[in-house]
């Protein structure tokens, strides 16, 4: 396999969002077999760090693979994601800890800097007791709760999930893992500004011109990524 084969490049996205705090013994990173595709290539259920190209399944919009290795609880998320939204080719899902606070409160997550231009045009909020009451473990474990965090998604490039993390969608696997890098950064970044008081985010106009110019170097920060994720001392040996 080379490192233009699809599962390479997933597990490669799997090192990266670790190496980058934004997955740890959980969470997970899938993207389309290709382009409009409806079926999805998802690691078999294991900590992100030591997924190898081995290890990589194949699943279709229902959730469903004939890989008999366990799988995800929560891939309804990409399935019903992919189902709702034919424009996403690639999704991380994550619990990194500076989103969370802005899944409890109303403080909107907004654009603080030029790498998070993409949020400047919203972001989805999922509250999984509209759908499943006040008693579930949080997780999207069906299609009926996938779709409910789809719709939640709508257009947007990234939506908060309340009390449990998030989801960042895009058009290609290196973006995704851009956006998901920087959603956490920026909202790192808006906790420490608030306590200085009220903040200046970007306009519209700033978020999708940033947003715009970044997706074009968005090679750059994959290649030195996965360069820094896949050094030997950077690899579980697990
Ligand atoms: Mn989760």
């Amino acid at each position: 396999m080379t490192d233009t084969d699809p599962r390479v490049q997933l597990a490669h996205a799997n090192r990266i969002l670790v190496h980058q705090g934004v997955l740890d013994a959980f969470g997970h990173v899938s993207v389309r077999t290709a382009e409009g595709a409806d079926r999805f290539l998802l690691a078999r259920n294991m900590a992100p760090a030591s997924v190898t190209p081995a290890d990589v399944q194949e699943y279709d919009l229902d959730g469903q693979t004939g890989d008999p290795a366990p799988s995800y609880l929560e891939r309804f998320i990409h399935a019903e994601i992919y189902r709702a939204r034919p424009d996403v080719q690639a999704i991380v899902h994550s619990h990194s800890a500076s989103v969370i606070p802005f899944g409890l409160s109303s403080t909107p997550l907004r654009a603080l800097f030029h790498m998070a231009g993409f949020l400047v045009d919203g972001v989805g909020r999922f509250e999984i007791r509209d759908v499943a009451g006040d008693a579930t473990d949080l997780l999207v474990r069906d299609a009926r709760l996938g779709q409910a965090l789809a719709a939640s998604l709508g257009e947007a490039p990234f939506a908060l999930m309340r009390g449990h993390g998030s989801v960042a969608v895009g058009p290609s696997l290196p973006l995704v893992v851009y956006r998901a890098v920087y959603a956490e950064q920026n909202a790192a970044l808006q906790l420490r500004s608030l306590a200085l008081g009220p903040v200046e985010a970007l306009t519209a106009g700033e978020g999708r011109a940033a947003a715009a110019t970044n997706a074009g170097q968005v090679e750059r920060a994959w290649n030195v990524w996965r360069q820094q994720a896949l050094r030997p001392e950077a690899v579980p040996t697990a």
